[in-house]
């Protein structure tokens, strides 16, 4: 039998958030996932910082210390509007100040105004980007097939109790589902649902078969995932990368450490 992947300690669900433009209400976002124990990525425009209504740089390394910060290019510009040159600083520069600020290394984007085309994107992975979020929904669980045209499952207004039953229920046979809610957190304060984000994140809470992760922390497993090194015969195994993978081998869940060779199947 082949082995088939697993999310980490064989979990077969991994759920990721994604927020954009880091207005002060991320503040009261980030408290809400950290009390309810979820990951969340945290895009960020460098040259807004600061101004009236926006998280100062100076807090953003407390703020999202639990979370990912992520680069939504420095002044939130129309990609299709730029040059090439204008478009590779408004992605260079934005890594550079936001590793900065957050003292991590920076990898991952979203698109302003889910803008994209072929300029940005290799501008991006020449600047060092592993991958970029649009704001085009796929109404499933899938794993992306390319990180830099990462689709979310839903913005969090399109989210129901039936979508999420339907998540958390997905058959065994699909191995590894995948819910990925975006949005912005002003909306929360401007459309009055904050009741909303909050019953989102209760029913999603504490589950057991759940991975709760970052977009950069999906997006190497995943990577490290596609990297395994397989005999033809399907029966060895070579993990070359420097995560621990999680595979179904029959009834059996192992883990391959990073640089681990087995026998699998027998
Ligand atoms: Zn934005």
């Amino acid at each position: 039998m082949a082995v088939q992947f697993l999310f980490p300690e064989g979990k077969r669900k991994a759920l990721t958030f994604s927020y954009d433009d880091a207005q002060i209400h991320d503040r009261r976002l980030v408290s809400l996932f950290n009390e309810k124990g979820i990951k969340a990525t945290f895009h960020l425009n460098s040259g807004t910082l600061g101004q009236p209504g926006f998280i100062a740089s100076g807090e953003v390394e407390q703020l999202y210390e639990k979370h990912e910060v992520a680069c939504h290019g420095v002044t939130h510009p129309f990609f299709n509007q730029l040059s090439l040159t204008q478009t590779v600083r408004e992605v260079y520069e934005d890594r550079r100040a936001l590793e900065k600020y957050s003292g991590k290394i920076v990898q991952g984007m979203s698109y302003p105004y889910g803008e994209y085309n072929d300029r940005l994107i290799q501008a991006s992975l020449n600047a060092g980007i592993v991958y970029s979020r649009s704001i085009e929904p796929t109404m499933h669980f899938d794993l992306p097939a390319d990180f830099m045209h990462w689709h979310p499952t839903w913005h969090h207004d399109q989210v129901t109790e039936t979508m999420l039953e339907d998540f958390l229920t997905q058959p065994a046979y699909r191995n590894m589902s995948l819910l990925y809610i975006w949005g912005h957190s002003y909306e929360f304060e401007r459309d009055g649902t904050w009741d909303h984000i909050e019953k989102i994140c209760d029913r999603l809470q504490g589950q057991k078969d759940v991975w709760y992760a970052t977009n950069l922390e999906i997006y190497e497993y995943v990577t490290a995932m596609r990297s395994l090194v397989i005999s033809v015969e399907g029966d060895l195994v070579y993990n070359p990368s420097a995560v621990t993978l999680c595979l179904c081998d029959g009834e059996q869940v192992i883990s391959l450490h990073p640089g681990e060779r087995r026998k699998v199947g027998q």
